[in-house]
């Protein structure tokens, strides 16, 4: 990028003295030249003639100096000279024809003084010039002192003191310029630093960014994009798909075409390539950029290979899917095998009790494999809804069923359920649905309880919604567990090194039902106190 030099100063040579030695001096001389014509002309001239033309001449010889002399490399003091020797060519001029009023011509080495050298050439030049003028007078036996005498040095004097100030107000500005200069140098060096910096960064991630401005056009790629584009033109543009891999993309909802229509979206999956051939799948993101009124300034457009990434969990998902799949047809049997042995009236007591037990737990099994199933089967489904079949009804006797169900585990530990809190509600659900993520949420409740501890179920109508509660007094949920707790597969730290069972798909499922429903699913909980789940659900259309 190229930027503006604001640098004057040492690089580029200070012109500014030799160009206020000559404008002045040439000033006085113009005007001298002018005076020289007319002393010719004029006839008789009203003085000395020779006397005149000497004083002319020091002028000249001044200017000629003026110009010869590179000020720039001399002592700024030695530019003096030329004001104080113009004062003293002046005297002459004066002396040579005092009534010719030629003291006048003192204004400009004494504004040259006042203006260039500061307080000092101030003084100097209106004393020096009083000093002349009065000599010039005394030597003059014609002239009277009068009233008028005194306009000249006064005259001189104001002029001298306004040049003086003027100088300084103007020094004074240029020095705020200076500064200002600087600042903004110093500014434009940041932004540049900084501007490289983003730069070094962006290049240096794995995702392509691509800045969109406000027209259309595009400001920055980074490294990465290009690198993205590239593979993907291997040979000729490939075919672009959604994110199900096989339908074609339309030519407008591809992500670029979005964010110039002025879309903001996140993970828009696109598959590029034929479905038989190597194929890559970029998750992209268009963020919108305002100012700070609100005005539009473009977009930012993310995207990321995840084809690994993908391909990873598909291949988690189809090995879980196999495996359970797998498992569930020796369960069915041994289920069924248990069952036929507990119709047998012949079997001892004690033996019926451990049967019953492996039963239950062969159930259990049973259903972790089917929600593992389930959530299998439908990998990534981000948009397809979970059928479900909703009718209003009585949630009470479903949360009776769900604590009955539970009571033989819970007794195991000692933990006591109370469900008193739950008063005749009526929901808008599907019954099956709900009833498995009661069922989810009370087991939860039990196993990560402690031995004697208690879970509380509240059921009741808030607004338009019915709010179901599940409280328990157990071990609770850590901080960074809790944002992480409703995604699949995810169990908390702790019970994965308790040895304590589970799949980390229940509070998954669950939240896919009832957000089905419309509703939502959240957590409150503190470590070592306990948790509470609360599920909240459409209220029934109509209520008997
Ligand atoms: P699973 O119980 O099979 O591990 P879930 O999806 O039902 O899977 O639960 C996910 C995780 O949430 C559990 O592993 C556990 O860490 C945590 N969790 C769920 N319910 C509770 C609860 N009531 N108290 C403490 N932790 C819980």
């Amino acid at each position: 990028m190229a930027e503006p030099n604001l640098q004057t100063g040492p690089l580029a040579p200070d012109r500014t003295r030799d160009r206020t030695a000559v404008l002045n001096q040439l000033m006085l001389s113009a005007v001298v030249v002018a005076l020289a014509a007319l002393g010719v002309i004029t006839t008789p001239f009203p003085g000395d003639i020779a006397l005149f033309f000497l004083g002319v001449l020091s002028v000249f010889v001044m200017t000629a100096l003026t110009l010869l002399i590179p000020w720039n490399r001399v002592a700024v003091g030695w530019m003096a000279v030329v004001p104080a020797a113009d004062m003293l060519a002046i005297a002459v001029l004066r002396a040579s024809s005092p009534p010719s009023g030629l003291g006048l011509l003192w204004l400009f080495p004494v504004m040259w003084l006042a203006s260039s050298f500061g307080l000092a050439g101030l003084v100097g030049g209106v004393v020096a010039t009083v000093v002349l003028f009065a000599t010039v007078v005394l030597l003059d036996p014609a002239h009277h002192v009068t009233y008028s005498t005194f306009l000249l040095p006064l005259v001189l004097l104001a002029l001298a003191a306004s040049s003086y100030l003027t100088a300084r107000r103007f020094a004074a500005q240029r020095s705020l310029l200076d500064k200002q200069a600087q600042v903004l140098a110093a500014a434009l060096e940041r932004t540049r630093r900084q501007e490289q910096e983003v730069t070094e960064v962006l290049d240096a991630v794995d995702f392509g960014v691509v800045r969109i401005d406000a027209d259309g056009s595009t400001a920055v790629t980074n490294e990465a994009h290009g690198r993205l584009q590239r593979a993907l033109q291997v040979g000729h543009a490939p075919a672009a798909y959604q994110d199900d891999g096989t339908t074609p993309l339309p030519p407008d909802e591809f992500p670029l075409e979005r964010a110039l229509r002025g879309e903001a979206f996140s993970g828009q999956l696109v598959w590029f390539g034929d479905p038989t051939g190597p194929r890559h799948v970029l998750s992209v993101t268009a963020r919108r950029l305002t100012d700070t009124a609100g005005h539009d300034l473009g977009a930012v457009v993310v995207s990321r290979d995840v084809t690994a990434e993908l391909a990873a969990l598909q291949a988690r998902d189809e090995l879980v899917a196999s495996v359970s799949h797998e498992l569930r047809t020796p369960l069915t049997s041994i289920l069924g095998y248990l069952d036929l042995v507990l119709d047998d009236p012949s079997v001892p007591v004690a033996a019926r009790r451990s049967i019953e037990i492996a039963e239950r737990n062969a159930e259990r099994l049973l259903a972790i494999v089917a929600d593992i199933l389930a959530a299998s089967r439908r990998p990534h489904a981000v948009t397809a809804q979970l059928p479900i079949e909703p009718a209003d009804i009585d949630v009470r006797p479903l949360v009776r069923a769900a604590v009955e169900s539970m009571l033989p585990r819970a007794a195991e530990r000692r933990v006591r359920i109370d469900d008193t809190g739950v008063g005749e509600v009526w929901a808008h659900v599907d019954a099956h649905r709900l009833r498995q993520v009661l069922d989810n949420l009370i087991a939860n409740a039990v196993k990560y309880n402690v031995d004697g501890g208690q879970v509380r179920i509240d059921a009741a109508v808030d607004g338009s919604d019915v709010c179901i509660e599940v409280t328990d007094t157990g071990v609770g949920i850590a901080e960074h567990d809790l944002q992480r707790l409703f995604q699949r597969f995810y169990r908390g730290r702790s019970v994965r090194s308790s040895g304590m069972t589970g799949t980390g798909l229940g509070l998954a499922i669950s939240r896919e039902i009832v957000r089905a429903h419309g509703g939502d699913i959240t957590v409150r909980s503190e470590p070592g106190v306990g948790s509470t789940f609360t599920v909240r659900v459409p209220q029934a259309r109509s209520v008997p």
